[in-house]
């Protein structure tokens, strides 16, 4: 007798476990699905703006970048990441000025901590959230971050073309006061000998 109150019993709660189940099956269907099925949603695929995918320098709508080459980011990357270098180029005003040559960013040691990004005094870099990123080798993801071809200094006003040449001409006149000066030295002490 026991036996058959055991079977019933063992069915009710099987059935009861079967609904349950039922019950949480049918929720799920009708819930909004949150999972995307990339590839192939592809073109309507959302990322989060702040998601980091890889760094990148901004360009404004003229093709240039902010950077300076000032090297501050290389030196704040905790794993060796970004490598810098720079030429130093004639200007318009006949100056000299250091100029951005390469910006190599090597994706595969990033860790998107952003240290590069907040440090920068320039504003020069973001993160994208571009996250198709997958190559075959290490080395295509090495890339050069300053890839559109330099664009020309603005050429300078005539007051900044002033300004440069009042600066040079106060600095000869500096130098050779400075040389009259050791000359009158030199005199007074042969004198003195
Ligand atoms: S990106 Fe910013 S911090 Fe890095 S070298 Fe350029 S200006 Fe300096
Ligand atoms: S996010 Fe961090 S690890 Fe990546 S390049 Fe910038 S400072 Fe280096």
């Amino acid at each position: 007798m026991g036996s058959v109150k055991d079977y019933f019993s063992s069915l009710g709660s099987g059935l009861a476990s079967l609904v349950k189940g039922m019950q949480i099956t049918g929720k799920e269907f009708i819930t909004p699905k949150i999972t995307e099925k990339y590839p192939e949603d592809r073109e309507t695929v959302k990322v989060p703006e702040r998601f980091r995918a890889v760094l990148t320098l901004k360009y404004d709508e003229e093709g240039r970048h902010k950077c300076i080459a000032c090297g501050i980011c290389q030196r704040n990357c905790p794993n060796d990441t970004i490598t810098i270098t720079s030429k130093m180029v004639d200007m318009p005003d006949g100056k000299k000025k250091r100029k951005l040559d390469k910006y190599v960013y090597d994706l595969g040691s990033c860790t998107f901590c952003q240290l590069c990004v907040t440090t920068c005094p320039q504003d020069a870099l973001e993160f994208s959230n571009d996250f198709e990123q997958a190559v075959f080798t290490r080395e295509k993801l090495v890339k050069q971050l300053n890839y559109l071809p330099e664009k020309e200094e603005p050429a300078p006003s005539p007051e900044e073309l002033a300004k440069a040449a009042a600066e040079r001409e106060a600095k000869i006149a500096a130098a050779k006061a400075a040389a009259e000066a050791s000359a009158t030295d030199v005199n007074t002490e042969n004198k003195e000998n």
